[in-house]
């Protein structure tokens, strides 16, 4: 006898009830219509797929664009007792998972795009009974998006030889462009999109002009004991800042894609057990990365995107509890900005520019740093949070955006 849904809620992943619009995109998924999920990072995006994958007889495909992503969610799913494996170039049991998947013993697949768009995973899929196909960091299809990836545009052949399967797209950030632009790829309709709100009322932001920033991060580390994340911009200057901020006394780690590999897995299972360690990171830190008690996460320069802003620092938080985003910016950032826009195919510079001024706004207001950023993703917030700097304190100076406009405006 099948179990239904909120046993198997309870009784799989260990939670009494939904959150938020989690009920309302599984339903779809279950009744088999096509879905596009919009929810911020650390809102439960997995289990709107890993539920029905139980749930439901057949397995369930998940297209996901990291191997360090689908490592991370297959450890996690099979420590609850789903059958999960993946196809990637790193594991060596296909044969195995090939034959799990034939005789419907899987649950969950996950595959990068790149396989899951090819003539011999198409082959297998015909040899197999596939209940939904779940597209993760859907954002990645569109060329708006902050992630382009060509070989997400690559997966619609996929989906369309398989009519009857359900298609669940899943991504935390999506402007309107990137929004519509996901639909039309992957062929789900308009009112399959849902929208849940991006607000994260215990996240306090602030802003400040880099003036001295290994001062300015010794200060914030003594400020907030808690667990934390430094975001800088490259993979030299983690390594620096986590040596420098490391001499005051706190626990500092690094992690960046260069690093040996294991070393990088130590660093992250150091930061998720501790309770105070500080990790100074690349981008490449956060995917899929389930800590909830981060209580602050600064970037050290201005970040690629506002959709980057919003999903990096929202890896504060997630436990509900009060937590602090801090962005230390510098005029320069803008002139490497607009350098590396210039290098790009005129094609593409349109776009990073719209994204770059959306930087110089969300950095010059002095108005709420919320309300930019609900807005940014097509809310209409109140104009102000009484949660962020400016509307804590008001701004006394005009330096810094009299600098942002300057470098904007050239
Ligand atoms: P996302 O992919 O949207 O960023 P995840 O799927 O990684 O989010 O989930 C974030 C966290 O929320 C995880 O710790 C997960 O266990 C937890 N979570 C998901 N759904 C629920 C729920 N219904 N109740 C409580 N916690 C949940
Ligand atoms: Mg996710
Ligand atoms: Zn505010």
């Amino acid at each position: 006898m099948p179990r239904d849904i909120p046993t198997l809620l309870h009784d799989i992943f260990g939670f009494t009830t939904f959150r938020g619009v989690q009920e309302q995109v599984v339903g779809r998924v279950m009744a088999g219509q096509p879905t596009l999920a919009i929810m911020p990072t650390g809102a439960g995006k997995s289990l709107c797929y890993q539920l029905p994958a139980v749930a439901l007889d057949g397995c369930c495909v998940v297209v996901s664009p990291l191997i360090a992503l689908m490592h991370d969610q297959l450890r996690a799913a099979t420590a609850v007792g789903i059958r999960a494996a993946s196809l990637t170039s790193v594991d060596a049991d296909w044969r195995e998972t090939q034959d799990r998947l034939r005789n419907g013993e899987l649950d969950l697949l996950y595959v990068a795009p790149e396989r899951a768009s090819g003539e011999g995973f198409r082959n297998l899929l015909r040899s197999a009974k596939v209940a939904l196909f779940a597209i993760d960091e859907a954002h990645c299809v569109s060329e708006w998006g902050h992630d382009f990836r060509p070989d997400y545009r690559l997966l619609r052949p996929l989906l369309d030889e398989f009519p009857d399967v359900p298609r669940l797209a899943l991504t935390a950030t999506a402007d309107a462009h990137t929004r519509k632009d996901i639909l039309v790829q992957l062929g789900i309709p308009e009112d399959g999109l849902i929208i849940s709100g991006f607000d994260r009322p215990n996240i306090r932001y602030a802003v400040h002009p880099r003036d001295g920033l290994t001062r300015q991060l010794a200060d914030l580390l003594a400020a907030n004991p808690g667990p934390g994340v430094v975001y800088a911009p490259t993979r030299a200057a983690t390594e620096k800042l986590a040596e420098t901020l490391g001499r005051g006394g706190r626990a500092v780690r690094a992690y960046h894609a260069g690093m040996d590999p294991a070393q990088r897995a130590a660093n992250q299972a150091a930061f998720i057990a501790s309770e105070d360690m500080v990790m100074v990171a690349t981008v490449a830190f956060g995917m899929g990365i389930d800590k909830p008690d981060v209580r602050f996460v600064a970037h050290a320069g201005l970040p690629k995107s506002i959709e980057g802003y919003y999903q990096e620092s929202g890896r504060a938080g997630r436990d509900g509890e009060p937590a602090v985003a801090h962005l230390f910016w510098g005029a320069e950032d803008f002139a490497r900005a607009r350098q590396r826009i210039m290098e790009l195919e005129p094609a593409r510079q349109q776009g990073e520019r719209a994204r770059i001024a959306a930087l110089g706004a969300l950095v010059e207001t002095a108005t709420c740093r919320r309300a930019i950023l609900l807005r940014h993703f097509g809310e209409d917030p109140s104009p102000t949070c009484g949660n962020c700097d400016n509307c804590l304190t008001p701004p006394a100076s005009v330096d810094a955006t009299e600098t942002a406009r300057k470098y904007l405006s050239a």
